[in-house]
């Protein structure tokens, strides 16, 4: 239903690969400096100078991990790019260089994997990445996405998830549950449109819970202002499959336990609407929904002055010497958090 529709449908086969790849890359330009060689040889040639390199990938396939029914191409070329850039921030890092291998059957034709490239080209400015290889080929069914992302990081700035202390801070950016929210309305409309094709949807009132879902933006701009005001996270990790599954991950790592306090999990007013009309609780959409790409850190206590009245920041909750992660509810209950993250291989 909110798939663009375009009239021109160019068979693949007729570029052939070498036609196909100089169309996709034609327009790239090189912006970072530790881009040596991007398209256009065997390999790309990266260079880093006294940074460490962060590398990580992604495999996105259709039907596992989104629908077209109701995921544009170009939204899912951003999605793509962005969510591995998100991977790297969570490093504390800087994404530098994408690589995208895609494949797809032959009911696509040149003009759809261009507006799954425009997307990516798209994430790729916005975040000053340099898109630098691919691969592109067929499948016998469905649609394949698997983005590679490097990025580079000072040294002394890593931060992974095993570093988390006992009385250190639990802290998150932005607001959690939303992109969960949008899922589930996208879902409705579908599902409606399906029953009914002349249904109009009318998405303005979840315009901020559906766009979150559509078109997330990694916390670019974490890093720098950490940097900035002078913290070094103990532990830090983005939060793609839910709040709970990854405060598991980081005292597992660590070998330490959380409590955490839902009347301090950032949540927006549109989420908390969105979510009473489907009849679950916004603590559910927030811990275990997933796809926020914001940012869980952990952070000395000492640290805590810093990022007091900074709005990007939340507290929600300090690591514990005792091994348990529990949920403290405003009628102080302790419920133990477990993993229940979106996993793909569960279904
Ligand atoms: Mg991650």
């Amino acid at each position: 239903m909110l798939q663009d529709k375009n009239p021109h449908r160019t068979d693949i086969g007729k570029l052939g690969e070498f036609g196909l790849i100089e169309t996709l890359t034609k327009d790239i330009e090189i912006k970072n400096p530790s881009t040596i060689k991007g398209v256009g040889d065997d390999a790309a040639v990266l260079e880093f100078k006294d940074m460490e390199t962060l590398v990580s990938t992604d495999l996105l396939v259709e039907g596992v991990h989104f629908d077209l029914a109701y995921f544009p191409l170009k939204h899912l070329g951003y999605k793509a790019a962005i969510v591995n850039f998100s991977d790297i921030y969570a490093m504390n890092g800087t994404p530098t260089q994408l690589l995208v291998a895609l494949a797809l059957s032959n009911r696509f034709p040149l003009e759809a994997i261009e507006e799954i490239y425009e997307g990516i080209k798209l994430a790729c400015r916005i975040y000053n990445v340099d898109l630098v290889g691919g691969d592109t080929t067929s499948s016998r069914s469905g649609l394949i996405l698997n983005p590679t992302i490097v990025g580079a990081v000072e040294k002394e700035k890593i931060t992974y998830r095993s570093g988390a202390e006992p009385n250190d801070l639990i802290v998150v950016t932005g607001d959690l549950g939303a992109a969960y929210m949008g899922l589930l309305v996208l879902q409705r409309e579908n599902e409606t449109f399906k029953a009914n094709p002349q249904h109009q949807p009318d998405l303005s009132p979840y315009a901020y819970v559906v766009e979150r879902q559509l078109k997330p933006e990694a916390r670019k701009e974490i890093p720098p202002l950490l940097k900035e005001l002078d913290i070094q996270p103990t532990a830090m990790i983005d939060i793609s499959d839910g709040l709970s599954s990854e405060i598991l991950h980081i005292t597992k790592q660590s070998g330490v336990g959380a409590r955490i306090y839902a009347e301090k999990i950032p949540i927006d007013p549109q989420t908390v609407l969105t979510a009473d009309e489907f009849h679950i609780s916004e603590l559910t959409a927030a811990l275990n929904g997933g796809e926020d790409y914001e940012l869980l850190m952990t952070i000395s206590q000492k640290d805590y002055e810093k990022i007091q009245h900074r709005k990007e920041f939340a507290v929600i909750g300090h690591i514990t010497e005792d091994k348990g992660a529990y949920l403290i509810t405003q009628d102080n209950q302790k419920i133990e958090l477990k993993a229940q993250g979106w996993n793909a291989l569960k279904k």
